[in-house]
């Protein structure tokens, strides 16, 4: 056993020796970090004593919540019986199997198949592979180009990081690789400018046709997109986007590819986005949900149309990872995803939780800080703004959101700030009381943040 430490040491320790991701090392040592010790439902538990209503699912992904045993027992179980063995060389195990068949049940009908990866990164690191293959293997090896969007968020590999649109991540000695392309993002908020939301949804669509005139149809290989953006600051496209985006691979002919990494596994009320939508993607990428993130796994759906070319036209794909359908995380994602099924989690988003909580969200639109409110199912976003009428933001931007979230914490409640804009996206199976101290918690935050943003001269 190791000797007991206080918070103090502890956060020392971590300053001296962790190097933590997206985060900046030289604040956190300032500031020390919150130690987060237990959880139990939709609750966390902190070092020093606080509990915190977790309304980000840890990174979006504890969908079931947290503290489920069966879970636990499901991963010692197979630890005992095979902890570990791979599934290169013609060899497989029983829960990856069962896991690959659930898979294609749940998913929509062109879905057959489904790759295994450690993560969200490199599932999209392996649907990069598979796009280039499939163009390869139907004799147009030149159809390389992927095009993605403005501030999507694809993962922190190279390739995620360069289909990606976030800039800040760019700007750190990531230059796109080659073979990327980025069209704008459908965010009215930001930049619908005086037209409606559906006009607005309809040019950002658009401009993916100009992009591939532009790249030459037959240079291009795929349209990459999370059906709602969620690190981007869950923005919700019109209504009008997603059909023209379909209509617009078609017509191309190129493969459409849907980053379920965060709308998958119930988020949106469906079990994936793309059925929110209504798309028919050719691929879909997983992760975050489909573990609950209790065990690190993602995966690649791959449709006929891609799976059919690399069956039958055959050869080994170069590709894979070692924990590539890992025993233990394929029989922690199957019990996940049999809690889900039983306890009837995206009908209760769809139908009950998702509703309330949308209504219940909604009443923070009269906030004085609070210039649009928006959601589907178990997601939403405020965009905090110096002024409605005319819109000012603040300046610069992002100071006032990291304020926001801070209050929050020091409230109970788990938000997190993307630039001004506030975002949740609770486990599926919060509770509508829970929701009331959800948004009871926000409100009060705001209230918080408004004061704090006149005694420091921000208004
Ligand atoms: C989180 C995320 C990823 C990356 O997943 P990791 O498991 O963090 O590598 C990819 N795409 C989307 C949409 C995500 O939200």
């Amino acid at each position: 056993m190791s000797a007991p430490r206080s918070l103090k040491d502890w956060q020392e320790l971590d300053a001296a020796h962790f190097l933590h991701p997206f985060s900046d090392t030289k604040k956190i040592a300032g500031q020390g970090t919150r130690l987060i010790t237990g959880a139990e439902g939709i609750y966390l538990h902190d070092a020093a004593g606080g509990k915190l209503l977790d309304g980000m699912s840890g990174l979006w992904c504890v969908a079931v919540g947290y503290g489920r045993r069966e879970l636990a027992e499901v991963a010692a179980r197979q630890m005992n019986q095979l902890p570990y063995y791979n599934s290169f060389f013609q060899c497989t195990t029983e829960p990856a199997i069962a896991l690959a068949a659930k898979l294609a049940e749940l998913t929509p009908p062109q879905f057959h198949h489904v790759f295994f990866t450690g993560s969200g990164s490199e599932s999209i690191d392996t649907m990069i592979r598979l796009v280039r293959r499939y163009w390869q293997l139907e004799g147009q090896p030149q159809r390389q180009v992927i095009i993605g969007r403005w501030n999507g968020y694809h993962g922190s590999t190279i390739a995620g990081a360069s289909l990606g649109g976030m800039q800040w991540m760019h700007e750190q000695g990531l230059t796109p690789m080659p073979g990327f392309a980025h069209i704008q993002q459908p965010y009215a908020f930001e930049f619908a400018a005086g037209r409606s939301a559906e006009e607005f949804g309809l040019a950002a669509a658009r401009e993916l046709e100009q992009k591939i005139l532009e790249i030459g149809p037959e240079n291009v290989a795929a349209f990459v997109g999370e059906p709602i953006q969620g690190a981007g600051g869950v923005i919700i496209p019109p209504d009008s986007y997603w059909p023209e985006i379909q209509r617009i691979v078609d017509q191309y002919g190129i493969l459409l590819v849907s980053d379920e990494v965060i709308c998958g596994f119930g988020r949106t009320g469906r079990w994936f986005g793309c059925e929110y939508y209504g798309t028919r993607p050719d691929i879909m990428t997983m992760a975050k949900g489909l573990s609950s993130g209790y065990l690190p796994i993602g995966g690649v759906m791959v449709g006929d149309r891609v799976a059919n070319a690399l069956i039958q036209k055959g050869g080994e794909f170069a590709h894979g990872f070692t924990y590539s359908a890992h025993p233990v995380c394929c029989a922690v994602a199957l019990a996940n995803l049999a809690i889900i099924e039983r306890e009837g989690l995206v009908d209760h988003a769809r139908d009950v939780a998702g509703p309330y909580l949308q209504r219940r969200w909604a009443t923070l639109a009269d906030h004085p800080l609070v210039g649009e409110v928006r959601g589907v199912s178990m997601l939403g976003a405020l965009e905090l703004v110096k002024s409605k009428q005319p819109r000012t933001w603040f300046d610069p931007r992002g100071k006032v959101g990291e304020r926001c979230r801070d209050n929050a914490i020091r409230n109970g409640l788990v938000m997190r700030a993307t630039r001004d804009t506030m975002i949740i996206a609770p486990p599926l199976i919060i509770t509508t009381d829970q929701i009331d101290e959800l948004v009871d918690k926000a409100r009060r935050t705001l209230d918080q943040t408004l004061l704090e943003l006149r005694r420091d001269g921000w208004l």
